[in-house]
C-alpha cells in the first residue's frame, strides 16, 4: 500500500507554490483523504514572481492569487506557524497551542531572506522581499524620485532596480561581487544584464559592501556613501528547515531529499525551496530556488506518494527573470568551461548561450529569445554536440539541426 493510502492525515507545512502544487496532485491523483495545510502567512496562497515585477507597478493582489481549484477540500490553517515536530509521535505543534496528527507529513517552508546587520535602526525604511506585505511595503516607497538603494546585484536586486526605474524612482545597487548575477548567470549574461542596468540609469557599484549608515546616507567600504529613502536588501536566502533539523532530519541550509522527496525520516517529504536535492546536471545536492521546481517538484511527489512506480522527479532546473523589455531565460547551470554564443551578446540583442563544461553542455541561457529556449534545453547533458559553427550561427533552423543525426 502507498503512503497516502493508508489512514491518517497529509499534513503540509507551508502555504506556498510547492504547498499547493503538492496538495493539487494528490487530489487530482485521486486521494479522497485528509490534506491539512499549515501556513504561518494570514493572506491566502499567492505567486511570489510578481512581487518584484507586475505588482510593483499595479498594486493587484488579486491578480497573483495561487489557482486553487486543482487542490480542493484542503482544510487551510492560515496565520499559524508549526512550532515543532515530534516523529516518533508523528504530531506537529502549532505555535498556538494547538498539534495536528500525521501520517504523512511534507516540508514546503521555504526559505526566508539573509538580513543584512549593519543596516539595523537605520532611519528610513530598510526591506527585504519574500512576501506579499514586504512587496507592499516596497511599492508604497517607489515613488517617482524615490531614491531607492539595493543591496546584492542578484535576481531580486536587480529585478526590483529596473522596475523602480520603470516607476521613475533612482535605484543604486551595491553588489559585493565583481559582476552580476552570480548565484544563477554566466558571466557572458551577468555582463549584458550589467550594462543593460548601466544604459537606464542605474547606479551599478560593483565589488562593494554596505558598513553601515549615518543619518539618511548609506556608507560604503570605499569610503563612498549613497543617500536613500528606501533601501531592499536582497543578498539570498536561507532555507527554513529549522524545525526539520530540531526533528533529527538531515539538513544543510536545506532538507535533503532524494528523487521522491523522501527526507531521512520515513513519512516525512521535502519539496521546493526549502530540500537540498540532487542536481541532475550538477549531480551535486544544491537547494534549487525556481518557481518551475516549487511547482513540478510538488506535482511529482504527489504523484510518487500515490503509484511509486511513476517516474521521479529528475527535472533540469530553469528560471526566467523579467527585468525592463529583457526576458532572460536560463536552464541547467551556469558553470562551464567553455561556452557557445548564438548571435550578438550585447545590450538591446537577442542571442542564446550555450554552456558546456567537458564538451557536456551544461546550461541554455536564452535573451529574448523565448522561441528557442525549449530547443535548445534538449542539448543539455548531450555530449554529441551538434556542429558548432551550426549551432553559433543564429540564421540556423535549431530544430532541423537538432533533429539532424549526431555523431
Ligand atoms: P515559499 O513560496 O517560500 O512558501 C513557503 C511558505 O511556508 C511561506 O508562506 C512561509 O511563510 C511558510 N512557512 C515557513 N515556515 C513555516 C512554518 N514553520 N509554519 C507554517 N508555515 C511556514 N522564480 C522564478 O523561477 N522566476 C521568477 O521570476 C521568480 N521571481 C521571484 C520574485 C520574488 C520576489 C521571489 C521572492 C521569488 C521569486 N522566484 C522566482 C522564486 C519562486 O517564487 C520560489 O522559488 C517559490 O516561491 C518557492 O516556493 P515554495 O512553496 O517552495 O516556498
Ligand atoms: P541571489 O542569491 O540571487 O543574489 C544575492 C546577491 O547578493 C548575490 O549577487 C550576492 O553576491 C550578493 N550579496 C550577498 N551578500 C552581500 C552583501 N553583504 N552586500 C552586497 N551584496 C551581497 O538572491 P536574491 O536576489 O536575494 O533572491 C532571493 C530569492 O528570491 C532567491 O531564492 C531567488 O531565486 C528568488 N528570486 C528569483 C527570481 C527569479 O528567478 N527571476 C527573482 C526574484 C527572486
Amino acid at each position: 500500500m502507498t503512503e497516502v493510502a493508508m489512514q491518517g492525515p497529509v499534513v503540509v507545512l507551508g502555504g506556498g507554490l510547492a504547498a499547493v502544487s503538492f496538495a493539487g496532485g494528490l487530489r487530482s491523483g485521486g486521494f479522497g483523504g485528509e490534506i491539512v495545510c499549515v501556513s504561518d502567512e494570514a493572506e491566502p496562497p499567492y505567486d511570489r514572481p510578481p512581487l518584484s515585477k507586475e505588482f510593483q507597478r499595479e498594486g493587484a493582489a488579486d491578480k497573483i492569487r495561487l489557482d486553487l481549484s486543482r487542490a480542493h477540500d484542503v482544510q487551510w490553517l492560515r496565520g499559524t506557524p508549526a512550532s515543532k515536530v515530534d516523529t516518533q509521535r508523528r504530531e506537529v505543534l502549532l505555535a498556538d497551542g494547538r498539534s495536528l496528527g500525521y501520517r504523512t507529513l511534507v516540508f514546503a517552508t521555504g526559505a526566508t531572506p539573509r538580513r543584512l546587520p549593519a543596516l539595523q535602526g537605520a532611519p528610513m525604511p530598510v526591506i527585504t522581499l519574500r512576501t506579499l506585505d514586504d512587496a507592499q511595503r516596497i511599492r508604497a516607497g517607489l515613488t517617482a524620485g524615490a531614491r531607492l538603494v539595493v543591496i546584492g546585484g542578484g535576481v531580486i536586486g536587480l529585478e526590483l532596480a529596473a522596475t523602480a526605474q520603470g516607476l521613475g524612482a533612482q535605484a543604486t545597487v551595491i553588489e559585493a561581487l565583481d559582476r552580476v548575477m552570480n548565484r544563477c548567470a554566466s558571466a557572458t549574461l551577468a555582463a549584458v544584464v550589467a550594462q543593460s542596468h548601466r544604459e537606464r540609469g542605474v547606479d551599478l557599484r560593483l565589488g562593494r559592501q554596505v558598513t553601515g549608515f549615518d543619518g539618511h546616507a548609506i556608507l560604503l567600504d570605499d569610503g563612498t556613501h549613497v543617500d536613500a529613502d528606501l533601501v531592499v536588501v536582497g543578498i539570498g536566502v536561507v532555507a527554513n528547515d529549522a524545525l526539520a533539523r530540531a526533528a533529527d532530519i538531515a539538513c544543510d541550509d536545506g532538507i535533503f531529499v532524494d528523487r521522491f522527496g523522501r527526507t531521512t525520516c520515513p513519512g516525512v517529504y521535502a519539496i521546493g525551496d526549502v530540500t537540498r536535492q540532487r542536481n541532475p546536471i550538477s549531480e551535486r545536492f544544491e537547494r534549487i530556488e525556481t518557481w518551475s521546481n516549487a511547482q513540478n517538484q510538488g506535482l511529482a511527489v504527489a504523484r510518487t506518494l500515490l503509484d511509486p512506480t511513476v517516474t521521479p522527479y529528475a527535472d533540469i532546473p530553469w528560471y526566467w527573470s523579467d527585468q525592463y523589455d529583457l526576458r532572460i531565460q536560463v536552464a541547467g547551470v551556469s558553470m562551464g568551461d567553455d561556452e557557445i554564443v548564438r548571435g550578438d551578446a550585447s545590450p538591446g540583442s537577442k542571442f542564446s548561450l550555450i554552456q558546456l563544461h567537458r564538451g557536456r553542455v551544461v546550461g541554455v541561457t536564452c535573451m529574448n529569445n523565448v522561441r528557442e529556449f525549449s530547443s535548445l534545453k534538449r542539448l543539455l547533458g548531450d555530449v554529441a554536440l551538434p556542429d558548432r559553427a551550426a549551432l553559433a550561427d543564429p540564421g540556423t533552423d535549431l530544430r532541423k539541426l537538432l533533429a539532424a543525426p549526431r555523431t
